[in-house]
């Protein structure tokens, strides 16, 4: 099983898709793009409204 959650998905326009074995894994290298290309702050991302757009916008494949 693959992790997957892409930018785009969250209304970005990039095509950056972070991909783990682990919702934890992905989500580290999701967490880390979404601070230093986009300058997203943890305050930000721990906004109950981003939380709920990024569990909706993950994929597992
Ligand atoms: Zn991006």
């Amino acid at each position: 099983m693959t992790y997957k959650l892409a930018c785009k998905d969250m209304g970005v326009m990039c095509p950056f898709v972070a991909e783990g074995e682990t919702m934890d894994e992905m989500m580290e290298i999701a967490v880390k793009h979404a601070k230093e290309e986009h300058g997203y702050t943890d305050e930000q991302l721990n906004d109950p409204e981003t939380q709920k757009a990024i569990k909706a916008a993950i994929r597992k494949e």
